[in-house]
């Protein structure tokens, strides 16, 4: 019997321009680069529906920038397969570029979610984020996604910036939450290696601040919180009833299939990262029988039980007690340091914990 898949994601590459910190895979716009892509997730979708059962309930598309793809790649991207049945529906975009027409495709095609990558609104936050966009940019973006009737909004910000104190993160704060969003997500900046924020920290032209990072991040739960946003993930807000299903069912340990370049799987116990360059993905989808895999791995017992423990301890949700059986004394240790405590049955991270989330998942495994 074929596996049932319920969860999507779908890689799209592309985006006008690189920013610094970014490690997803991508690359920059290429008319040649567009097709092969397209070529390719053809092939990979026919080969997933033959050898999975596929009910897609809960869709992705990220990237990359989905958006970035001209309205008539962007029509071919969202009629390859029957995404549109799904119970819910996000695509990524970028504030530049996102214009009435495309959002409309993605709202007759059935999208229910737009994730917008606004990052900051401030001209000194955007630049050293090489970001393109400005607040004008924002404010049309978010102004067609609504023309166009996309029932959810989330927006994307960063924080722990240079000279980005309390009082500037919390005017960001309050800039976001004016655009009625139905989400945010607020990530802090993280450098990645091979990025280029890594050569700048190495060249001393600037250093993360965690003590910083610490206080915005308490900062960020109690205003998001005051305006009616809960916390369901350390860097995840939701207006009630807004979560985004697709992450909630990841973090909940849900098998997804991941299609496109870069994508990565978790199917049945079996883990797998297809090839990041798009050429090599499309070449060897059209081959067959599915595109070609740069890494490969069984996730047993043990694997999924540290995922588990990493991905359940960062939600509100908690974690069941008996998936920390074994764990009292550390579960004591953790409650008398005021960094978790046990509510009906599961163990839940107060927010100074929350501070400290793979400290606490890492005494506990
Ligand atoms: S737009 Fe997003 S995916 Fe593209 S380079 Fe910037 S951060 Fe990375």
């Amino acid at each position: 019997m074929k596996t049932r898949v319920e969860n999507l994601y779908v890689h799209v590459p592309f985006c006008t321009h690189l920013c610094p910190y970014c490690d997803f895979p991508k690359e920059r716009l290429a008319g040649n680069r567009m097709r092969d892509f397209l070529r390719g997730l053809q092939a990979e979708w026919a080969w997933a529906n033959a050898e999975f059962s596929i009910h897609p309930r809960r869709i992705f598309f990220g990237g990359g920038t989905p958006t970035a793809l001209s309205p008539s790649l962007l029509q071919e991207l969202l009629e390859i397969a029957p995404w549109g049945q799904s119970e819910e529906w996000t695509v990524e975009a970028n504030p530049d570029g996102f214009s009435l027409t495309k959002a409309t495709l993605l709202r007759e095609a059935g999208v229910t979610r737009l994730s917008l990558g606004v990052q900051a609104f401030r001209p000194a936050d955007l630049a050293w984020l090489g970001r393109r966009h400005d607040r004008s940019a924002i404010a049309s973006a978010v102004a067609v996604a609504r023309q166009a009737a996309i029932p959810q909004l989330n927006l994307d910000l960063i924080y722990g910036l240079p000279d980005q104190g309390p009082s500037e993160w919390h005017s960001t704060l309050e800039e976001a939450c004016a655009h009625r969003p139905d989400h945010l997500s607020a990530y802090v900046i993280t450098p990645e290696a091979g990025t280029e924020l890594i050569r700048r920290i190495e060249q001393g032209e600037w250093h993360p601040d965690p003590d910083t990072e610490s206080v915005l991040f308490l900062l960020t739960q109690r205003i998001l919180e005051a305006h009616g946003f809960s916390a369901y993930e350390i860097s995840n807000f939701a207006k009630p009833g807004k979560e985004c299903r697709h992450h909630q069912a990841i973090w909940s340990g849900e098998d997804y299939l991941g299609l496109g370049p870069g994508a990565v799987s978790t199917v049945s116990g079996r883990r797998w990262r297809n090839v990041r360059d798009t050429a090599q993905y499309a070449r060897s989808a059209e081959i067959g029988p599915h595109p070609a895999h740069e890494e490969e791995e069984v996730c047993g017992p043990r694997e999924r039980r540290a995922e588990r423990i990493l991905l359940g301890l960062r939600t509100s949700a908690g974690l069941p007690e008996e998936a920390l059986a074994g764990r009292e004394d550390c579960l004591s240790e953790l409650v008398e340091k005021g960094w978790g405590r046990r509510w009906e049955g599961k163990f839940l991270l107060t927010p100074r914990g929350r501070l400290r989330a793979d400290a606490v998942a890492a005494m506990l495994l």
